[in-house]
């Protein structure tokens, strides 16, 4: 199936989620997560009206993003993978919102880089809901803490939380449970949900959900 047509069922199944949660389609922004796909297959994508990517690599985003931004210059790029402090400084140059935030050094090097080269990306806190000690993210107790040092320390605006929940456990409780946090925060954006689970995500409150594999395909690489 051609990505044009991915892509409007699943704006299709994005629309009906919300309205069976009782929300408007309008507060569900699509991310298109096109890790391991070039030009050739995200081309295709943005004439299809598509203007939100996702990445999560810095390195291989920086390789092929700052061309495709160049000719479509209303494209918005989100990091939704980890983020190194001595990459800092080419994801604030390249991303308009970065969605990993998660230790107090990435903080500390995003406030610095985005004073340097005066760029504000968005920001989420990336929230490790399952604890699992592989993931990134902060743990949900230290949540609100994390929020709080980079708002007063590093003088950053969190916009929302993200989370991945475990591959091996229904994601609804670990949806719920990002949404609780982010209501006792005030935040407004929850990143969750992906191609295997993204309407479940809509029906706890997701405001952005990331897709991959349902729109490009299988990765050959798998990241
Ligand atoms: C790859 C990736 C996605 C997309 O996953 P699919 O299952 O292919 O939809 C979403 N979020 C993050 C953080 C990813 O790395």
């Amino acid at each position: 199936m051609p990505a044009a047509d991915r892509l409007t069922d699943i704006g299709n199944r994005i629309a009906a989620a919300a309205k069976a949660a009782g929300r408007a389609p309008g507060e569900v922004t699509l991310v298109a997560v096109s890790k391991t796909f070039g030009p050739a297959e995200i081309e295709p994508a943005i004439a299809a009206g598509q203007r939100v990517f996702g990445e999560n690599r810095v390195q291989e985003a920086a390789g092929k993003w700052p061309a495709l931004k160049d000719r479509h210059p209303d494209i918005e790029l989100h990091l939704v993978g980890p983020l190194q402090t001595n990459k800092a400084r080419d994801a604030v140059a390249l991303f308009d919102v970065i969605q990993s935030v998660d230790r107090e050094r990435i903080a500390a090097a995003l406030a610095k880089e985005m004073d340097r080269l005066d760029r504000r990306p968005g920001l989420l806190v990336q929230v490790n809901t399952g604890a699992e000690p592989q993931k990134a993210g902060v743990l949900p107790e230290d949540t609100d803490a994390f929020v709080a040092r980079c708002r007063e320390t590093h003088g950053l605006a969190i916009r929302g939380l993200m989370c991945i929940p475990p591959i091996d456990e229904p994601p609804a409780p670990h949806f719920a449970l990002l949404a609780k946090i982010a209501r006792r925060l005030g935040l407004a954006e929850l990143s969750m949900g992906m191609s295997a689970d993204f309407e479940t995500a809509i029906a706890h409150g997701a405001t952005m959900v990331r897709v991959g594999t349902a729109i490009f395909g299988e990765r050959e690489t798998p990241v």
